[in-house]
């Protein structure tokens, strides 16, 4: 199972791999002095309304500096974290330097911006999750309405019992609950109907090939009904084409999120997407048939 030589010279972890058993002990070793060598950073993709652009909040996403190997993505060292349980204090760092931003952001008067942060499966089977997200909240002194919460329904549905039970507490702070990925698993709906969650992202897979008349545009259209019926609001995500934005639109998302609009960037340079030249609000405005 050896792997194409990486960016500067030497074989990586991937996604294709099955286990760390495949991945080079130098990388582990690597992964595991991240943290406290600083290399870790979020970086921040914005969340838009439908119809207005209006800039709602953003999704924070991890991003590794490697000391040779410059910036490498979650694909290439989230699985190999998941593994070797080093996403319970690098996902709890996540959450805390989340939090920080938050409170940035409101001291530099964006308190209504909301931001998402991307649970693991492991990151949520922890006994003390609940505290950790409150800690870091009450930390910053900030409103659990500003947070959200995304996990797959794959890590929802490993131990339904218990996530319901964690969601509705987080639900009942006041946190949002979203359900990222969705059409990747297993797209219980039935385990849809049983959790606490406000919102539904629908999976860039969907959003990929999705056009007129095609059978995607069906799946979609059906999967937004379903969430409406749940009073959930469905948010698109990996949006990169005009046609994709007007047929979510139609179809009822409430949100989106994708390269159309911005990719992930990190926190020093989102004052650029609040630049008059760079708003999207001067693009066409597209009016929902049908929305909430
Ligand atoms: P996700 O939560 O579904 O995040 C969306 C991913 O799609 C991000 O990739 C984002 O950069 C990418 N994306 C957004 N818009 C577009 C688009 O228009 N086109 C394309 N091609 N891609 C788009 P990223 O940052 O590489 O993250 C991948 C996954 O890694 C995330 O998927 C999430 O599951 C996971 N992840 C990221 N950050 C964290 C974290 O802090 N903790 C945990 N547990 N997982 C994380
Ligand atoms: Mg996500
Ligand atoms: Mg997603
Ligand atoms: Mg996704």
């Amino acid at each position: 199972h050896v792997k194409q030589a990486g960016r500067n010279g030497w074989a990586i972890y991937s996604p294709e791999m099955e286990s760390i058993a495949d991945t080079p002990p130098a990388f582990l070793q690597e992964l595991s002095q991240a943290l406290e060598h600083n290399q870790f950073e979020l970086w921040y993709q914005p969340k838009y309304t439908v119809g207005d652009h209006a800039l709602s909040g953003f999704e924070a996403l991890l991003r590794w500096h490697h000391p040779e190997r410059g910036m490498l993505l979650p694909a290439e060292f989230l699985p190999a974290l998941e593994e070797t349980g080093l996403i319970i204090p690098v996902g709890k760092w996540v959450i805390q330097q989340a939090c920080l931003q938050l409170h940035q952001w409101k001291l530099q008067g964006n308190s209504e911006w909301t931001l998402a942060v991307n649970l693991s499966p492991a990151q949520f089977e922890q006994h003390d999750i609940i505290d950790v997200v409150c800690n870091a909240l009450a930390q910053y002194q900030l409103s659990p309405a500003c947070l959200t919460l995304e996990l797959t329904e794959s890590t929802a549905l490993k131990n339904l019992k218990r996530s319901i039970e964690v969601l509705n507490a987080f639900s009942a702070l006041g946190i949002t609950v979203s359900i990222d990925d969705f059409g990747t698993g297993y797209s219980n709906i039935l385990m849809l109907k049983s959790l606490p969650a406000r919102e539904l992202k629908i999976d860039r897979i969907f959003v990929k090939d999705i056009s007129e008349n095609s059978k995607n545009t069906k799946i979609v259209s059906t999967i937004i009904d379903i969430a409406h019926s749940m009073n959930m609001r469905v948010v698109a995500e990996g949006i990169e084409t005009q046609e994709q934005e007007i047929l979510l639109t139609q179809m009822g998302c409430s949100m989106l999120q994708g390269f159309l609009f911005a990719k992930p960037l990190p926190a020093h340079k989102i004052h650029e997407l609040l630049q008059p030249e760079n708003s999207i609000k001067q693009k066409p405005v597209v009016h929902p048939l049908s929305h909430r």
